[in-house]
């Protein structure tokens, strides 16, 4: 038999990249220069940052039909749920029923349901917010999540972040860098997912940010010395935390520092403790850098009333979760309150042809440190991908597409979208 190889690929149990490399863009498309592979790609979409809010609102997007790319410049998907290792998304439920559905809950059910663990009986409401959070395998959460954008047709791109954007009529020219690589795409819409609005900043439209933000943290596991055993449970189970004040996901040097930083505490404490390191995760969670200042801001008060504006396109549900040097104490909401998000609140003021979702939503502090959590993201993240790919076929910004398209589209897609009238 001849051998090639594909077959001696196959027979060691390999997968061939070559076909991944055409669709990415690289290959037989791009072109030399200057020691980069360029390429020159044409979208309806473009999603940047693949977090809980950034994967949604792509699978959203190309399932509305619109050709979608996902820029994400870690080398996976998930954001904090996985590379940042806070693997128990929440909250999809308040006061003992669901109220956040739709494509991020398909993906936590399904990750669930191949990891053969239990889903949290939503009806009963449990004695502390944290108990309904649905714990998930980071890895398999990875794989699900690469497997549903590529079945939706989504087009990843890893290792990429944007470098420079230039308006033009029909909406925007974005030259992205990745190791090794250009790309320019031309895109009609664009969804910021980077958490910290990194889209829209480059943009030059303001943002918010407090002199303090909130600290991150580094998450791992440690064990007896001397204890040969494993970690518990695939996806490493429970993992310690440990703060990292200043945390600052905006650029590659605050990353870079929050990692040091982070990992340096962690190497202290396994020498002061005599301890075995089992578990750590490759980066920082993130839990504050800037949002945007949109056409809404939605206030501390706003989200504890649980008010409804006239153009709420997706629920939330955590407590005010404000933590600082001291530690975190929760504000419970009040029993029956379900906070909402407006799309005008996912809108950068006085911009067009461009949204956001996820933590990077235009609130004040405290508002914020409640929207942040995953749930709430995945739901922010499935309307504003309705809003732009329905922005594409109108030919409009996503703030003029009609509410009940979006909310008729939404409904479509399992989503849970609160009454505005
Ligand atoms: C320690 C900790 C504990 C938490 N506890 C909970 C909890 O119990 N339950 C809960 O639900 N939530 C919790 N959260 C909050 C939650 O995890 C985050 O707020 C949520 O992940 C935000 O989602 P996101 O998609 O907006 O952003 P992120 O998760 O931050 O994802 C942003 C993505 O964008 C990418 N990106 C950034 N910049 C660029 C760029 N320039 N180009 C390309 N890609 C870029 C990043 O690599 C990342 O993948 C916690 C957070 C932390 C840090």
């Amino acid at each position: 038999m001849k051998t090639t190889r594909r077959s001696v690929l196959k027979a060691i149990g390999g997968i061939s990249l070559g076909g991944f490399l055409s669709t990415m863009g690289f290959g037989r498309t791009g072109s030399e220069s200057f020691g980069y592979s360029q390429t020159e790609n044409e979208t309806d979409v473009l999603v940047v940052g693949g977090g809980p809010a950034g994967i949604i609102a792509a699978i959203q997007a190309a399932r509305a039909g619109a050709k979608t790319y996902l820029l994400e410049r870690g080398s996976q998907l998930g954001g904090n749920t996985t590379t940042g290792g806070v693997s128990f998304p929440g909250l999809f439920d308040a006061w003992g029923k669901q109220i956040i559905a739709g494509i991020g809950w398909e993906l936590v059910k399904d990750v669930v349901t191949l990891d053969g663990g239990n889903l949290p009986d939503f009806s009963k409401v449990p004695d502390s917010h944290w108990m309904n959070q649905v714990h998930v395998n980071q890895f398999l959460y990875v794989l699900l999540a690469e497997e549903k954008c590529q079945q939706a047709g989504v087009q990843i791109a890893y290792h990429e972040f944007p470098q420079a954007i230039t308006k033009t009529d029909e909406g925007w020219l974005v030259d992205c860098y990745g190791f090794g690589t250009r790309r320019r795409v031309k895109c009609k819409q664009i969804i910021d997912c980077t958490g910290g609005a990194v889209v829209v900043g480059l943009l030059g439209f303001q943002r918010l940010r407090e002199e303090e933000t909130q600290p991150g943290s580094m998450l791992f596991k440690l064990d007896k010395a001397n204890n040969p055993g494993r970690p518990n449970g695939p996806g490493a189970g429970l993992l310690d935390a440990i703060y990292v004040h200043g945390a600052d996901s905006s650029n590659s040097r605050t990353v870079t520092a929050t990692n040091l930083t982070g990992r340096k505490s962690i190497l202290e404490k396994v020498r002061k403790e005599n301890r075995r390191l089992m578990h750590m995760q490759p980066e920082a969670g993130f839990r504050e850098s800037y949002r945007i200042l949109g056409e809404t801001i939605i206030t501390q008060e706003d989200y504890t009333s649980g008010r409804v504006f006239k153009d709420s396109i997706s629920n939330a549900f955590y407590p005010v979760d404000l933590h600082t040097k001291d530690g975190v104490k929760p504000k419970p909401l009040q029993p029956g309150t379900v906070p909402t998000v407006p799309l005008s609140a996912l809108v950068p003021k006085g911009s067009s042809n461009i949204i956001v979702a996820g933590r990077c939503v235009s609130s004040d502090r405290l508002a914020n440190s409640g929207l942040r959590v995953q749930a709430s993201c995945m739901a922010m993240g499935q309307a504003a991908g309705a809003a732009a790919a329905l922005a594409v076929k109108l030919n409009i910004t996503p703030m003029k597409v009609p509410l009940t398209n979006i909310q008729e589209l939404l409904i479509a897609n399992k989503a849970i979208v609160p009454k505005t009238s």
